[in-house]
C-alpha cells in the first residue's frame, strides 16, 4: 500500500473533495501524508506551476504552522498571517474520516520559522555564526517544545501516527547555497556535549578548517581523504548521529508517556546522504519501524549536487572533478560525467542502489517507503522509476507530491495500478 504527500494550499485551495477525487482513482493508495508546518520552499520546487491549483500558481513555504493548537513553550513556531489562518487539517480529517485512507500528518521539526528563545536553541556553523531558521538537537528547549506541539495535535485532531522529517542537521542548500551549513553545530550546548564525549573541540575546528582550504583550493580528492582519515570528523560524525538519534528517541518516549499508542514514521535522506546529515538508519529504525526516504535520481537523490559544484568550482574541467569527488564522498556508483548528471540527472540505478543499502542497514522488519519524484518529469521517467522502486528491496512507494503533480500523472499512475 503506497502514500503522498499533500500541503496545506491543496486542502485551502482545491478543497478536500477535489483532492480526494483525484487521488482516487490511484487504487493502490493507502496512506495521506498533509504537511503540519511548512519549511521554506517554493511550491513547486525549484520552478513551474500549481497546474491544477485553482487560486496560486505558485506558492511560497514559509515555515509557519498550520494547525489550531496553543502552544505555551518559551520556544514556538510562527502562525500564519490571518487570512491564511484556516485549520487544513480539521477540514482534511473532516473528509477523509469516513473513507479508507489513513491520514498521517507530517511534521517538519529542525527546520522552520521559530520565534522565542531561539538564540538559545539555533544551530550555530563552524564559523560561529548562526544557521538561519534550524534548530539543534540539543537545545534546550526544542524537545520540549515538540513533545507539547505532538501531544496537542494528538488531543485536538484524535491523529496517534505521525511522519516526523528534517530530522537532521542543515545540509548546504536552502534560500541560498552555503557549504559552511554543513559544517555545524557549534552552538554552546554541542561544544560543551561534545567535550563530555571526548571530543578535542579546537583539534576538530581546525581539522575543518583544514578541509575547507583544501575545497577552496580545489584540491578536491585531498580534502576527500582528509575527511575520511581524520580521527576528529570521525567522532564528530558520530556525534552529529547520536545527537539526531537520541532526540528522535526522547521524543517518542516523551509522546508514548501521553499517548502509549503513538506511533512515528521516519522521513530521511536516502542512505548515501543520510549518515552525513546525522542520520544513523540502523539507530533511528530501533524507534520507528517505517521510513520513507527519496531516492529521486533525476533530481540528485534530492541534494541540490548542482548547486554546491558550481559553488565550489569555477570552470567545467573544476566542476567534472568536484563531482567525480562527491561522488566518491558519498559513495554514489554512477559512472557519469558532470555534464550527463545536469542534463539527465542520475540513471536509474540509483533508486535500486539506495534501497539496497535501506534495507541493509535498518532494523529487520522495518517497512521501507521508496519516494517517488512526482513533479518537473514526464510519465515515461515517471513510469521508469515506480518500477525501478516495485524491483528494489523497498516496500511500497510515496509519492511526492500531489499539488506539484500534473492532473495526467495522476492518470499514468492510475493505468500502471490497474495492470
Ligand atoms: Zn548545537
Amino acid at each position: 500500500m503506497d502514500g503522498i504527500h499533500i500541503h496545506p494550499h491543496d486542502i485551502l485551495d482545491e478543497g478536500s473533495a477535489t483532492i480526494l477525487s483525484h487521488l482516487n482513482q490511484i487504487k493502490g493508495i493507502r496512506y495521506i501524508f498533509p504537511q503540519v508546518n511548512t519549511i521554506f520552499e517554493r511550491n513547486p520546487y525549484p520552478v513551474g506551476k500549481l497546474t491544477h491549483n485553482p487560486v496560486h500558481e505558485v506558492v511560497m513555504g514559509n515555515g509557519t504552522l498550520h494547525a489550531n493548537i496553543k502552544v505555551s513553550s518559551k520556544l514556538y513556531q510562527r502562525e500564519p498571517t490571518f487570512e491564511e489562518k484556516q485549520d487544513p487539517l480539521a477540514l482534511f480529517k473532516l473528509a477523509t474520516n469516513d473513507t479508507d485512507y489513513e491520514v498521517i500528518p507530517w511534521v517538519n521539526i529542525f527546520n522552520g520559522d521559530f520565534l522565542g528563545n531561539v538564540e538559545e536553541n539555533a544551530v550555530i556553523n563552524v564559523a560561529g555564526e548562526k544557521v538561519d531558521d534550524w534548530l539543534c538537537p540539543n537545545g534546550p528547549n526544542v524537545l520540549e517544545m515538540w513533545t507539547e506541539v505532538f501531544t496537542l495535535l494528538i488531543k485536538k485532531y484524535d491523529y496517534h501516527t505521525f511522519m516526523i522529517d528534517r530530522i537532521r542537521f542543515p545540509d548546504w542548500a536552502g534560500k541560498t547555497v552555503e557549504p559552511s551549513r554543513m559544517f555545524s553545530c557549534f552552538c554552546p550546548h554541542c561544544l560543551e556535549k561534545m567535550a563530555q564525549t571526548g571530543i578535542n573541540n579546537a583539534a576538530l575546528i581546525e581539522e575543518i578548517h583544514r578541509i575547507t582550504e583544501a575545497i577552496q583550493r580545489k584540491a578536491y580528492s585531498q580534502a576527500l581523504q582528509m575527511f575520511h582519515n581524520s580521527a576528529q570528523i570521525k567522532q564528530w560524525v558520530t556525534f552529529r548521529q547520536q545527537s539526531v538519534s537520541q532526540f528522535v528517541k526522547n521524543l517518542i518516549a516523551n509522546v508514548q508517556v501521553f499517548e502509549p499508542k503513538a506511533r512515528f514514521w521516519l522521513d530521511l535522506w536516502p542512505p548515501s546522504y543520510a549518515w552525513f546529515l546525522g542520520q544513523d538508519y540502523t539507530e533511528l529504525t530501533k524507534y520507528a519501524s517505517k521510513l520513507k526516504h527519496f531516492p529521486y535520481h533525476k533530481l540528485g537523490g534530492g541534494a541540490d549536487v548542482q548547486g554546491l559544484i558550481d559553488v565550489i568550482s569555477s570552470n567545467d574541467i573544476e566542476a567534472d572533478k568536484a563531482f567525480q569527488a562527491f561522488l566518491q564522498f558519498f559513495d554514489i556508483k554512477q559512472k557519469i560525467t558532470y555534464q550527463q548528471f545536469k542534463e539527465t540527472g542520475y540513471t536509474i540505478d540509483f533508486v535500486y542502489q539506495e534501497n539496497a543499502k535501506v534495507r541493509e542497514i535498518s532494523q529487520p522488519g522495518t517497512k521501507i517507503y521508496s519516494g517517488i519524484q512526482m513533479w518537473n518529469i514526464d510519465n515515461e521517467n515517471l513510469l521508469e522509476a515506480v518500477k525501478a522502486a516495485r524491483q528494489s528491496p523497498a516496500d511500497a512507494l510515496l509519492y511526492y507530491c500531489y499539488g506539484w503533480a500534473e492532473l495526467d500523472h495522476f492518470q499514468a499512475i492510475a493505468k500502471q495500478y490497474s495492470k
